[in-house]
């Protein structure tokens, strides 16, 4: 029998897909790249934004088709689904299920007839890269932002038991990974359950814990919450070494009152506050953030507040997204006013000073040697990494430099990116 995986979104759920492929491949199914072979396709969605949904909505037609060719074909949703519209989905898909529940899957496929209880994180993934792996420390999310599905669709924080942890990292790295990120929705909030509540193993902790764990490979994660974000996990990240400086601190507004109305507790102020902090202490950290554009009722004094912060701020990467309403958010319930077109106006005026931030950080490494991890593969002689500090860098080179870590020195910059020569 043979599998296709289907999956949309963030690293969580790539890393959700992974679990997924761990457990069909147990049944021994295999892996197609091609869905029209497939007699078993699982979708892996994403409810962040409707072009996602959408995008899953299409798929249903493409079933349709395939069936005609292969009458036994079973399909499974499974990832971040809304509640509300699942009506399509259900009715598009042989299985709609909970990815906690993917322990399941091979009884809910017909192809075993016992139930599997215990954790989903806990099954030993099929990684998708051979050097690079996500690991999940948590999933779900208490903080209820406004505009944001993942509290309703993976529920509250929970955290893996810190051994769990490690013991899965301490595999990946007798295995050569060279990059571990460490994931959850909020990273920050980790705090290892196995552990008593008074001495619990906190995240500055964890990452520690992880830094100690010999071999030569890059820690990084994704994404702390800058309301818990703390002096000593700026300490921890000090500490370098396999410690990588590229910190993601998602800020989603530059003014006080929207960040008061998308329900981020915390100031402008206070954010800024942070990456100075961070910066006094690290200065080759680069800082990328999120942020939204024409949340409901941003005026364009409070897009102002988002340019400013921007131009203060100096980012070097920014995932910049226009407002779209999600269903059973709290925002959902606010007048989305600002028109489509404003919206794609202030993602560009944001852009535009980024642009100008990120080319003006990347210029400073002209004649510098940095070190990357190579990822990708352009054509026969051009390869594509990320630097220690997450910068994308380009490089000539006639040999096979995939997975393999590297100094280059850098001869050219753009604002996404470095141009090097190999050292
Ligand atoms: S902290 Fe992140 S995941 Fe949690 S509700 Fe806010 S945006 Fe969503």
């Amino acid at each position: 029998m043979k599998y296709h995986v289907i999956v949309y979104g963030c690293q969580m759920n790539i890393s959700d897909a992974e679990r997924v492929s761990a457990v069909l491949e147990g049944l021994n199914y295999k892996r197609t790249p091609e869905m029209n072979e497939a007699d078993l396709i699982v979708v892996v969605m994403c409810s962040v934004r409707q072009s996602a949904v959408d995008r899953v909505v299409g798929l249903i037609e493409k079933f349709k088709k395939i069936r005609k060719l292969n009458p036994g074909l079973k399909t499974v949703l499974t990832g971040c689904v809304l509640k509300k519209g699942r009506k399509i989905l259900i009715e598009g898909f042989d299985h709609v299920i909970d990815i906690k529940d993917i322990k399941n899957l091979p009884k809910i496929i017909g192809e075993d007839h016992e139930k599997n209880s215990g954790d989903y994180l806990d099954i030993t993934p099929k990684y998708s890269s051979k050097f690079s792996a996500n690991v999940p420390i948590m999933t779900g999310c208490n903080n209820f932002c406004a505009y944001c599905v993942v509290p309703y669709i993976r529920g509250r924080e929970i955290s893996r038991p810190a051994k769990e942890i490690i013991s899965e990292i301490k595999n990946l790295v007798k295995k050569n990974y060279k990059e571990i990120w460490l994931l959850g929705q909020n990273v920050n909030s980790y705090k290892d359950p196995s552990t008593g509540s008074g001495q619990a193993i906190k995240f500055p902790e964890l990452l520690k814990m992880v830094s100690k764990i010999p071999g030569n490979f890059w820690i990084r994660f994704t994404s702390p919450h800058p309301k818990d974000f703390t002096e000593e996990l700026i300490e921890v990240m000090g500490m370098g070494g396999k410690i990588t400086p590229y910190l993601n601190l998602p800020v989603q507004a530059g003014d006080d009152e929207v960040l008061r109305r998308m329900n981020r507790p915390y100031t402008v102020a206070q954010y800024k506050s942070s990456i100075k902090k961070i910066k006094r202490e690290i200065p080759d950290m680069c800082i990328s953030t999120d942020i939204i554009v024409g949340f409901p009722g941003e005026t364009k004094k409070q897009f102002e507040n988002s340019k400013k912060l921007f131009e203060d701020t100096k980012f070097d990467m920014a995932y910049i997204s226009e407002y779209s309403p999600r269903p059973g958010t709290a925002s959902s319930k606010m007048e989305d006013n600002v028109p489509h077109q404003e919206k794609t106006k202030r993602k560009y005026e944001l852009n535009e000073i980024l642009k100008k931030t990120a080319l003006e950080n990347n210029k400073k490494y002209i004649g510098k040697t940095v070190e990357a991890l190579i990822t990708g593969q352009k054509n026969k002689t051009a390869w594509v990494g990320k630097t220690k500090e997450y910068k994308t860098i380009y490089i000539e080179s006639p040999k096979n430099l995939m997975g393999k870590f590297i100094k280059a020195e850098v001869i050219g910059a753009t604002p996404w990116g470095l141009k090097a020569a190999l050292k």
